[in-house]
């Protein structure tokens, strides 16, 4: 039975539950399976996750101790201006100039709940109903809905193992309509951990000015890539862009602080200005003790990532061999973020206790029945035929569970 939505014009608007545009967002897939594991491990099964989208260490004591001094003083109790504190304004135009080379002004900067939220409100901003957005898949989970909420039409652009999951301006340029006006740009990128070089971000970018597209660049991974891989901010080596070019960035990656719930958008100020209005209506300012320790994260050093990125460094190479090694899994080594994509197509039709996974989210389902390891099936981002695992988890338990998936799919007839 199909529920009556608000597209079907002969049932009474009071008939009505859900509206047409909320009642088609799906599930954050992501979120699903970190909720079942985190639900199964609280029922005391020894559940390993590589759901989760967030750094395992704790933000560090610098932060939380300026929170907790916030806590006390009674002008972090109130309202803070929509847009944000200006001395975490300043901090961000501060940090982005210090880590991608970019020099902004304070009002091209809007602190928001998150990155997600940051998203949200630039899709908000800049689309109009039927105006089409690229998205490179695999894509992060949150994209297309975030841009079929603000009116638009999400076009993925697949690009596979065999390229590094990299998209090529060719084939962003055969996805391009008349309608396009947005392009989505993460590096590096979620779910994926691929990284563009230089030359394809300035390619990339060179072509979006060429057609006046406009380019959402989400920036949250910044400071994780590895080996000599080096992270370039597009608008920095497209400067032509800066008028159409909404940054997304945050704190949650950097330093832990993904429960803190701060993030930003950095663009020309008209789209400022609207997003900042939208935010005032939707939920106002951010959390003003989260702002303070965005604040003390910001204006201190970058010791806690590079902490932390010598343990995911050495997770990721971990995991890509152990990946590697299991007839049927193919996983390029990525070069940023703390995902690997591997694809188990390979595995995919063969019989494997009793059951026949033709799918990757049904070989996800089993893995998790059979052997208690989550991970995120590759449909979620828009690409079957793939797993995502976050190795943001303890060393331990990542070989444990890559162990586990190992024995399951050596039973494979
Ligand atoms: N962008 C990407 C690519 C992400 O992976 C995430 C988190 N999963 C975000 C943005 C949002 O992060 P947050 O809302 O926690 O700041």
């Amino acid at each position: 039975m199909t529920a009556p939505t608000s597209s079907s014009p002969s049932v009474p608007a009071s008939e009505r539950r859900i509206s047409a545009l909320v009642g088609a967002i799906a599930e954050s897939a992501t979120l699903a399976v970190d909720a079942k594991a985190k639900a199964l491990k609280a029922a005391g099964r020894p559940v390993v996750g590589f759901g989760a989208g967030e750094p395992d260490f704790p933000t560090p004591d610098y932060i939380v101790d300026a929170a907790v001094a916030a806590c006390r003083e009674p002008g972090f109790h109130r309202y803070t201006p929509a847009g944000g504190l200006p001395e975490l304004k300043a901090a961000i135009v501060a940090k982005t100039l210090r880590d991608s080379g970019l020099a902004v002004e304070p009002d091209r900067v809007l602190v928001t709940n998150g990155g997600k939220q940051a998203i949200h409100e630039a899709f908000a901003a800049i689309l109009d109903p039927g105006d089409e957005v690229l998205v490179p898949a695999p894509y992060w989970t949150t994209y297309p809905e975030s841009i079929k909420l603000a009116g638009g039409v999400p076009v993925a652009v697949v690009a596979d193992e065999t390229t590094g999951y990299l998209v090529s301006v060719e084939q962003l340029e055969a996805a391009r309509t008349e309608r396009t006006k947005v392009l989505v740009f993460v590096s590096p990128s979620n779910p994926t951990g691929a990284v563009y070089t230089r030359a394809r971000t300035e390619a990339i970018g060179r072509w979006a000015v060429e057609h006046g597209l406009w380019v959402l660049t989400d920036e949250i991974y910044e400071h994780l890539v590895y080996d000599d891989t080096a992270f370039v901010s597009m608008p920095v080596v497209v400067p032509e862009l800066a008028d159409r070019c909404v940054i997304v960035n945050g704190v949650a990656k950097t330093y832990a602080m993904t429960g803190w719930r701060v993030g930003w958008v950095i663009g020309p100020r008209d789209v400022i200005k609207a997003a900042t209005n939208l935010q005032s209506h939707a939920t106002s300012n951010v959390c003003n003790v989260a702002q303070a320790a965005a604040l003390a994260a910001l204006t201190g050093d970058l010791t806690a990532v590079d902490t932390m990125k010598v343990a995911f460094d050495r997770r990721r190479r971990t995991i890509v061999r152990m990946l590697n090694e299991i007839p049927g899994v193919r996983c390029p080594e990525p070069k940023g973020a703390f995902y690997v994509y591997p694809s188990v197509k390979g595995v995919l039709g063969r019989r494997i206790r009793g059951a026949r996974p033709s799918s990757s989210a049904e070989l996800a389902s089993l893995i998790l029945d059979e052997v208690e390891v989550a991970v995120v099936p590759g449909e979620a981002f828009g690409t079957p035929g793939y797993l995502r695992l976050s190795y943001a988890l303890g060393d331990d338990d990542l070989v444990e569970g890559i162990g586990r998936i190992a024995r399951l799919l050596a039973e494979a007839e």
